[in-house]
């Protein structure tokens, strides 16, 4: 397995909150309440009635399930083997099918080159030691004419503000030390990545998400959190 663009730690860190995964309570409460907001915004770019979808980093398959809830054929790749087992076995009390691997997005790119309709890469691009080789992996995966849909955090004052001290010390909605700042990319740095691995921008946008009411939106804001579409060209 290739599996050098990846921190242990993280992944361990991950595999650490897989049962309470689909608690909408529990650690993965930001997840939960942002997963609609994602959707929606997958959704409105991708007829996922037709679509063969790659959801890397899927985690305990919050994103997976619902894409595969729209009519997607799902492949959800992480490498936390606990997180995968959970995935699985929610899939039990889901029905849904959503075919589940412990692989690394290097891995899968070697297995399916040009695989997919679309991939999508949520919270997981600030974990990886090498974004660029990660978007190098999703970019692989697209078919031609497939589309990259990607979320993540800002790397500003705000963004720090708010995911690190506010959710991660104040209100300690997630475990300290889920995140690291340095690893934080701004929009511009992650469209420059898209289109250096030939992909073609189509669209940033913000997402908004108040932890206290526990709502979350589009926004124009990109100061916090955002999603990004890229297409590959046919
Ligand atoms: N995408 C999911 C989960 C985000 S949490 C969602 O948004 O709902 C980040 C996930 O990335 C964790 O499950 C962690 O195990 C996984 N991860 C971290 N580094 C990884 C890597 N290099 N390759 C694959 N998965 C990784």
């Amino acid at each position: 397995m290739t599996s050098a663009n990846v921190s242990p730690e993280e992944i361990a860190r991950f595999d650490k909150l897989a049962a309470r995964w689909w608690d909408p309570d529990g650690d993965s409460r930001p997840l939960h309440d942002l997963n609609p907001v994602r959707v929606d915004f997958i959704a409105r770019r991708l007829d996922l009635g037709s679509a063969r979808v790659a959801d890397v980093g899927c985690g305990g398959g919050l994103l997976s399930e619902a894409l595969a809830q729209g009519g997607a054929q799902v492949v959800g790749v992480d490498l936390g083997e606990a997180v995968i087992r959970v995935a699985g076995m929610h899939l039990l009390e889901s029905g849904l099918e959503v075919d589940y691997r412990v692989q690394s997005s290097a891995d899968l790119a070697a297995a399916e080159p040009q695989g997919f309709d679309a991939v999508c890469c949520m919270e997981l691009i600030e974990h990886v030691p090498d974004p660029e080789a990660l978007v190098r992996d999703l970019a692989a995966m697209l078919k031609p004419g497939g589309t990259l849909f990607l979320s993540t955090l800002n790397r500003t004052p705000l963004a720090f503000g708010a995911a690190i001290v506010a959710a991660e010390y104040m209100l300690r909605m997630l475990p300290r030390g889920t995140h690291h700042y340095a690893r934080f990319l701004r929009p511009s740095e992650l469209s420059r990545m898209a289109r250096e691995v030939g992909l073609v921008l189509d669209e940033v946008q913000g997402v908004f998400y108040n932890p206290l009411t526990r709502k979350a939106s589009l926004a124009s804001s990109t100061s916090v959190n955002y999603m990004l579409s890229a297409h590959k060209p046919t």
